[in-house]
């Protein structure tokens, strides 16, 4: 009989990261998948970041997660997104090599202390007196533990559709897991369908590259990780080419042979990811798209066209696609796919992704309601260091939407649900003036480091970072002069008569390094990297100013924790619709209660009132 702390469902890429939390803060760990191949593998684009999911990423990183540190190893091409807005809103994105982000996620893995790799179907959930015990194999065999975490992806009754071809399958090549799904419902939690599609891969031999724009990374490329200055192989450009009126009629005219618009899938599907059936439809007044070409990989002519992915019969997807300019011979290595899978409403869960209905049950990934993998992975960062923690009788971790982008996603998928398969952007963060992707390690990383789950090394180079960071901050405070000096250097001030220090002057839009360093020599000292970050600060120095109270507000809202049988059936001054939804969303502490729809200032006091108290509830 085999026994574990925690046993973690699924090597996707929630999987992945909650196996290697859990076990890198010390919990016996077992991640149990179909098959050992299943690690790091991308079902759909070969890329990691972009905007808002890059954010994740880094949170990850910060964290001592191994998503950033498998992209670099893996990386082909990288790309600062919105390079020219703001640094709040830049996300770093990379395409990957398959391969070598597959092989990079396994050796992170396998080096792993206190982790095991098995690769078997899970059948069946043991549960005893409301409580995770362990998990059932296909085979029969039992394997305990004090914790689960659920990271099934699209697996759960898993259906593929290609036009009106539709057969069992969990993404391509795999099998659906049909008996789990059947003993997750059997548990009596909400479930739902979603959908979401690829496009076909493109034998790159067959492209015509000569006749087509060109895309290059970035000439300085920004890495994923604390830990790496450099991409660690060789880098690509990719191909852009366009859909035209042609590519639109031929799908117009093939739209009820589309497995979405011929009414054969139920299930909802990504609207910022659109299809390219949906896109002819939703934006009829375009007449093109713009097509990525992105090669997949450096030793395969695999290539990926982002932008179209659909679920048309395959001689229509061959017919578009050759309508193109420079695919005119295209060969399709694979069709494009549908695929409509069941999803648990995330309500069912509290902040530490843990399920409110049964003990030690954590669920993370797309089973949630999320798309991507950078969504899957930070959710399994939450799901896997609280089932780690749960496992050993510790303190739950909780992530703030005032510290981080997890805290966010995590807040918004506990209690407002979703509608649609959830992807991150920065527009969802109120803070993310704050919340930036350059600043991840100097917001997460000292926590990972004080609830033991941080390597020596990567805690070594962050005190380091942090220490030369607060010496030159200081020293760039201290140093001040008078406007005309300031004048006297290129910089045009205000000649009011106040003195500023270096710091306010990085503060400046407009104020090249170039200027201060001749007001101020002691700059070209400084470590590049080091300034860039305080330059950074320093921009946003007077906005943060302002967040920071609400951030606070928001803190201290957190602390106030409501039991989960604090009883709102009988306190007066609340409406009984505002019973109901409480009881229904059941929030973990007044934070989360000012969020639940229809609450009133003057109901959060009376709750604030009562926790004060420390009223518990009688039963209801
Ligand atoms: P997955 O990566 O799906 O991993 C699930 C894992 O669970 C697998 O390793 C599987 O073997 C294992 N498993 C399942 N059942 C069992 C069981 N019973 N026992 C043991 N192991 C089990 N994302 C985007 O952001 N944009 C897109 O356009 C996009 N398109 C997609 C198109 C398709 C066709 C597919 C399949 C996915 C697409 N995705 C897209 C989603 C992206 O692949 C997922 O968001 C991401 O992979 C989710 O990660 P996960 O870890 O939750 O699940």
């Amino acid at each position: 009989m085999k026994h574990f702390d925690v046993i973690v469902v699924g090597g996707g890429h929630a999987g992945c990261e909650a196996a290697a939390a859990s076990a890198r803060s010390g919990a016996k760990t077992a991640l149990i998948t179909l098959s050992k191949r299943d690690l790091g593998v991308m079902s759909c684009n070969p890329a990691i970041g972009g905007l808002g999911k890059g954010h994740l990423v880094r949170e990850i990183d910060a964290l001592d997660g191994i998503m950033g540190r498998a992209a670099d190893a893996a990386g082909i091409q990288f790309r600062l997104l919105n390079r020219r807005k703001g640094p709040a809103v830049q996300g770093p994105r990379a395409q990957a090599d398959r391969k070598l982000y597959q092989k990079a996620i396994s050796e992170l893995l396998q080096n792993q202390e206190n982790l095991t790799i098995l690769s078997a179907e899970v059948y069946d959930l043991i549960v005893q007196n409301n409580h995770i015990q362990g998990v059932k194999l296909a085979d029969g065999q039992e394997v305990f533990s004090r914790s689960v975490v659920l990271t099934t992806g699209t697996f759960l009754r898993g259906k593929i559709f290609i036009g009106d071809i539709v057969y069992p399958g969990g993404r391509m090549g795999d099998k659906p897991s049909i008996a789990l799904a059947q003993r997750i419902e059997s548990l009596g939690l909400a479930m739902g369908r979603l959908k979401t599609g690829t496009p076909p891969r493109l034998d790159g031999a067959t492209i015509n590259w000569e006749i087509l724009d060109e895309q290059p990374g970035d000439e300085e490329p920004v890495l994923f990780s604390y830990l790496n200055k450099a991409p660690a192989v060789q880098q690509i450009s990719c191909g852009i080419t366009h859909t035209n009126t042609k590519t639109h009629d031929i799908i117009r005219l093939n739209l009820e042979k589309s497995a979405m618009y011929g009414g054969f899938i139920e299930g909802v599907g990504p609207r910022y990811c659109p299809s390219i059936e949906d896109k002819i439809v939703r934006f009829s007044d375009k007449d093109s798209h713009q097509v990525f070409l992105e090669p997949e990989g450096l030793d395969t002519n695999t290539v990926y066209p982002n932008g179209i992915s659909t679920s048309l019969p395959e001689s229509v997807q061959f017919e578009y696609v050759r309508s193109m300019v420079g695919l005119e011979n295209v060969k399709i290595l694979q069709p494009g796919y549908a695929i409509e899978y069941d999803f648990i409403d995330p309500r069912s869960l509290n902040d530490t992704l843990g399920l409110k209905a049964l003990d030690g049950l954590f669920l993370a990934g797309q089973i949630n309601g999320t798309t991507g993998y950078e969504e899957a992975a930070a959710q399994g960062m939450v799901a896997g260091l609280n089932a780690s923690f749960k496992s050993r009788e510790m303190e739950p971790i909780r992530f703030s939407r005032a510290d981080s982008y997890i805290g966010v996603m995590v807040d918004d998928l506990i209690h407002r649900g979703i509608t649609e398969p959830y992807r991150m952007f920065t527009s969802r963060a109120e803070f993310r003036l704050s919340l930036r992707a350059d600043n991840a390690d100097q917001r997460l990383t000292r926590l990972a480091v004080d609830r033991g789950f941080c390597s020596n090394d990567r805690r070594i180079l962050f005190e380091r970072k942090q220490d030369a960071i607060a010496a030159a901050t200081g020293s760039m405070m201290n140093a001040t002069f008078t406007p005309k000096q300031i004048q006297a250097c290129g910089i045009q001030i205000n000649q009011d008569g106040n003195r500023r220090s270096v710091f306010d002057l990085l503060s400046l839009q407009n104020v090249a390094q170039g200027d201060i360093e001749k007001l101020w020599p002691e700059i070209s000292t400084i470590n590049s990297e080091i300034v860039d970050q305080i330059s950074i600060d320093a921009l946003y120095s007077h906005y943060i100013e302002r967040q920071t109270k609400d951030q606070a507000a928001i803190k201290k809202d957190e602390m106030h924790i409501i039991p989960t049988d604090f009883d709102y059936q009988n306190m007066s001054g609340l409406s009984n619709e505002l019973k109901l939804k409480l009881k229904r969303a059941l929030p973990g502490n007044l934070a989360q209660a000012a969020r639940v729809d229809g609450m009133t200032p003057a109901a959060l006091m009376l709750i604030l009132a009562k926790i004060k108290q420390g009223v518990r509830s009688r039963a209801s």
